[in-house]
């Protein structure tokens, strides 16, 4: 079990982690949210994570 969160103030709205892992995260407006906070199991939430640029998306 993980969860996901995005440090709202960090997010910069890039969409990259909406493009990755569109099962977990959305675009709502100009910031990034999460769609479901707990997951069995990450997969694609970890190359988000990797791949946000401002390090927003926290993984725990
Ligand atoms: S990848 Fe990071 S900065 Fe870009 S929208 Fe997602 S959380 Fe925000």
């Amino acid at each position: 079990m993980a969860k996901i969160k995005i440090d709202e103030k960090k997010c910069i709205g890039c969409s990259l982690c909406s493009e990755l892992c569109p099962k977990s995260f959305e675009l709502r407006g100009d910031k990034a949210v999460v769609k479901k906070p707990n997951v069995d199991k990450t997969t694609c939430e970890k190359e988000a994570a990797d791949s946000c640029p401002v390090d927003a998306i926290i993984i725990s």
